[in-house]
């Protein structure tokens, strides 16, 4: 399993370029997570039948798409596809805002505290924000203490800030794909899909849990972190669930408000990479760590914290923020983290039929991506992209 979420490592495998659709194929996807959201309206933009089916309904709170908020950053270390996709996603989020006037991505920018000089996970990706003419911030220890007082600097190189960054609305982002989907002629199914037998290299229809039996041209399974367990010969050892905690801090009563206006943060310590989102509706300072929990069953497991890891949280957050020392817990929430091996998505047809398609894999870091990935989801599927080897089964 990738160690960390930010910089998935690239394998040069060879692309894949896959049959084109129809152009009136029949498309289920099954999960209404960022992956199979956003590209069920896609797809349903290039004028394929789509049908959208998901247990639970978008952004449920089992998925890894129903949390809160999401941090969208472009630096992607050496990996130039995922920030390239991101720098597509930016510009998606801005659109598609503007076309549903709904508040789903607040700029407040990224602050990454760096403990080393040398952090590839931003420093690799410098020379990309230069191709796009894009400029991060470079801060002393000194500058940043100056500038965020709230911050300990003490045990830290200096700091980037990426002023392109910031959060997005999970939940709601999500919820609000699946009623652009159903506007604009879709159909969407909440009910459980168990996948169909394959027969001469095809899978023919799926049984839904409310009687219903789907046949389709095209079935995309976007379950998230259910995807191991639904494939288990194939993807059992691909797609790996672990739990992931969030926790939502207290503010101090008299400076909330400098609390609520930090940027998003990520602590690059290269061990348990702290990160944070101050100021998502006022629920308070929401932090995060990305180092993998425990395996995790996101159907049956109950969302109760692991009083370790707050532990562990809670010692990080009294010495990087001191003001928020003995600061209350008021929120909390465990999310299934669907990890491939190394850190990239999965995006590839049933070695045995082909007109089934596995995509996930987001292994922290895939929600960002969510408009932009649908969009290039929907040109493999046409003919006028390749996947790249990274995206493969393995
Ligand atoms: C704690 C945490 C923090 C994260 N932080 C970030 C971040 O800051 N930035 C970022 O970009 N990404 C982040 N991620 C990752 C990101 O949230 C995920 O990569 C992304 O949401 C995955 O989307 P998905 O559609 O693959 O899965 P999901 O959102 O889980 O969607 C899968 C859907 O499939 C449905 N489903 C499953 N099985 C069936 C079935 N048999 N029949 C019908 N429906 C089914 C489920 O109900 C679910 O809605 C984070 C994830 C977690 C858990």
């Amino acid at each position: 399993m990738s160690e960390n979420t930010f910089a998935p490592i690239a394998r040069q495998q060879e692309s894949r370029t896959l049959t084109p659709l129809d152009s009136n194929a029949h498309v289920v996807v099954i999960g209404a997570g960022a992956f199979g959201g956003w590209t069920a309206l896609n797809l349903l933009k290039q004028k394929f039948k789509v049908t959208l089916v998901d247990s639970w309904g978008a952004g449920n709170s089992r998925s890894s798409s129903g949390d809160e908020t999401r941090v969208i950053r472009s630096t992607y270390g050496a990996n130039e596809f995922y920030f390239n996709l991101n720098i597509r996603a930016l510009q998606l989020w801005k659109d598609y805002e503007e076309r549903w006037q709904r508040k789903l991505f607040e700029n407040k920018g990224v602050l990454w505290l760096c403990h080393q000089r040398k952090t590839p996970v931003v420093d690799d990706s410098i020379p990309f924000a230069q191709q796009h003419g894009m400029m991060y911030e470079e801060l002393t220890r000194n500058e940043l203490a100056k500038r965020y007082p709230i911050v300990n600097a003490e045990d830290l190189s200096h700091a980037w800030f990426d002023p392109y960054g910031g959060l997005l609305y999970a939940r709601e982002a999500m919820q609000t794909v699946q009623q652009a989907f159903v506007q604009e002629g879709g159909t969407f199914i909440q009910a459980q899909l168990t996948p169909g037998s394959i027969n001469h290299a095809r899978m023919q229809s799926c049984q839904l849990s409310n009687g219903q039996s789907l046949i389709a041209d095209v079935f995309i399974f976007a379950c998230g972190s259910w995807l191991g367990k639904m494939f288990p010969e194939i993807l059992g050892s691909m797609i790996t669930c672990t739990r992931q905690e969030v926790y939502y801090f207290g503010m101090p009563e008299l400076n909330a408000a400098q609390y609520e206006s930090f940027p998003v943060w990520i602590d690059a310590d290269g061990h348990d990479w702290y990160y944070g989102i101050p100021g998502n509706h006022h629920r308070g300072f929401k932090v995060g760590v990305d180092k993998r929990g425990e395996a995790f069953d996101p159907t049956h497991g109950n969302r109760v914290l692991n009083t370790d890891v707050l532990h562990g949280a809670r010692t990080f957050i009294a010495h990087r923020f001191p003001g928020l020392t003995n600061q209350p817990l008021v929120e909390n929430r465990v999310c299934p983290y669907e990890n491939s091996p190394d850190g990239n998505f999965l995006f590839d047809q049933h070695p045995e039929a082909d007109n089934v398609i596995f995509l996930g894999g987001g292994s922290g870091h895939g929600f960002k991506h969510g408009p932009a990935l649908g969009e290039w989801v929907t040109r493999c599927l046409t003919g006028l992209d390749q996947i790249p080897g990274d995206f493969l089964m393995r």
